[in-house]
């Protein structure tokens, strides 16, 4: 069989300890047989990050905003103990914080559905995807904790004339005292990612805030939302059959657990950060959600939920055999391969993406999969347990079947 070609080299960004693992056998096993695969590779594992003063993770960012499509590896985000672990000269940043400020993109994830694995919510039929606006509010808040009485007050010093001052609270006593923005800037960049993404996916946007109670901040996220909705996205929207949905926060969370999914829900920074972790709790598990970076101008960044899985890592690391689930960064792989064939007009990568992924589902509904997995399983055979090595045999032997 004839490889398929590829014109334009995917950004690679490879990562850290079990993922790292499962990123060279992925591409051994189920993509390199198949694929004359042309990268730019980058290596963001955390020692190359440390010899390169993390260059590499800007070098890296930067080559996909020239490319146009990324696909990431699980990376290790330093804290005191992997500076001593590893020998770091600093705490480096997290390599996703440091792509997503350069690329300035909405992040969507989306759990992956199989049968066997049903969702807490028994009338989930589809997956529901979420989009956190990843700047702002309460991330880059100033708190000031209150000693005792004093009067509170809201200042802004414009760039030129008077300052405006607005009295927040008397206080009687001690307390709590927080200051939050955001700007239009990213809140626009954030409203166009998600109209894009529901355009390019087919799906409704939801979105919600809590503009009632919050009637000039929370309020400008809706206007702004309404007012490129209108200017910008409302004919595509009607041609593609496909609605935009603005509700208060508290009538989406209702209508969320009601619904058969299927939709794109947008989310303020909190609201994302937290609703993410419910969404993809109940819909099973972080090894089966896809995760992609979507910037305003067009460039996507397709990597893993989860993490670099350390704890089995050690296990590998000590020759205990591991049963890690491969799933999330097969589909960031797929994914990304999907929207090169897509941009460079190469139809074979895009469908040889739709039959690995539809591999890996039939393998895990044929009653195949890792230990996490089979935890979840209620399928009507029993579950076998696979290793890593065993599970993506048996997605090629499943994926030949279809090639
Ligand atoms: P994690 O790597 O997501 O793993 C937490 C636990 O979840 C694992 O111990 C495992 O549970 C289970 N799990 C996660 N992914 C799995 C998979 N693919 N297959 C099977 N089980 C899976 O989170 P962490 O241990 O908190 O973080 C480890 C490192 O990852 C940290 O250094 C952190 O900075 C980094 N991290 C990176 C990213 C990213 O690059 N996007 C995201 C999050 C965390 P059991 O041990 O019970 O089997
Ligand atoms: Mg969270």
């Amino acid at each position: 069989m004839e490889r398929i070609k590829m014109t334009t080299p995917l950004v690679e960004m490879d990562g850290d300890e079990m993922t790292r693992i499962l990123w060279a056998d992925i591409k051994k096993i189920l993509l390199e047989p198949y694929i004359q695969l042309e990268t730019l590779y980058f290596d963001l594992g955390l020692p190359e990050r440390e010899r390169t003063k993390d260059q590499v993770t800007v070098d890296a960012a930067e080559a996909t905003k020239k490319y146009g499509v990324a696909v990431k590896c699980a990376t290790i985000t330093p804290n005191a103990q992997r500076v001593e672990e590893y020998q770091l000269s600093q705490m480096w940043k997290s390599p996703n914080g440091t792509i997503r400020a350069i690329l300035d993109g909405t992040v969507f994830r989306a759990p992956i559905m199989v049968k066997g694995i049903s969702p807490v919510v028994k009338n989930w039929k589809r997956p529901i995807t979420i989009a956190r606006h990843a700047f702002g509010d309460v991330y880059k808040s100033t708190e000031y904790k209150v000693p005792g009485p004093g009067k509170a007050e809201l200042v802004f010093t414009p760039a030129e004339g008077e300052a405006v001052r607005q009295t927040i609270y008397d206080f009687r006593g001690p307390g709590v005292l927080q200051g939050q923005f955001n700007t239009v800037a990213s809140i626009s960049s954030f409203a166009r990612s998600c109209f894009q993404f529901a355009l390019d996916s087919r799906q409704d946007l939801w979105f919600a805030t809590k503009d009632t109670i919050s009637k000039q901040y929370d309020h400008t996220f809706k206007d702004i939302f309404q007012e490129i909705y209108d200017t910008e996205y409302a004919a595509r929207f009607q041609e593609a059959g496909i609605e935009y949905f603005y509700t208060l926060i508290d009538d989406a969370v209702a209508r969320v657990i009601r619904s058969e999914g299927g939709f794109i829900w947008a989310c303020k920074n909190y609201d994302g950060d937290v609703m993410s972790d419910m969404v993809s709790t109940a819909f099973g598990s972080l090894a089966m959600m896809t995760s992609v970076l979507v910037s305003p101008d067009g460039n996507y960044e397709y990597e893993a939920a989860h993490g670099t899985v350390t704890r089995h890592y050690y296990k590998y690391l000590k020759g205990e055999e591991t049963s890690t689930n491969p799933i999330a960064t097969i589909f960031a792989w797929t994914g990304a391969l999907r929207k090169r064939g897509e941009l460079d007009g190469i139809p074979a990568l895009e469908e040889f993406s739709g039959k690995l992924e539809a591999a890996c589902l039939a393998v895990i509904e044929g009653g195949s999969m890792t230990k996490d997995l089979a935890g979840l399983w209620e399928g009507e055979v029993p579950a076998v347990t696979l290793n890593s090595r065993q599970f993506l045999e048996a997605i090629r032997d499943e994926l030949e079947k279809r090639l």
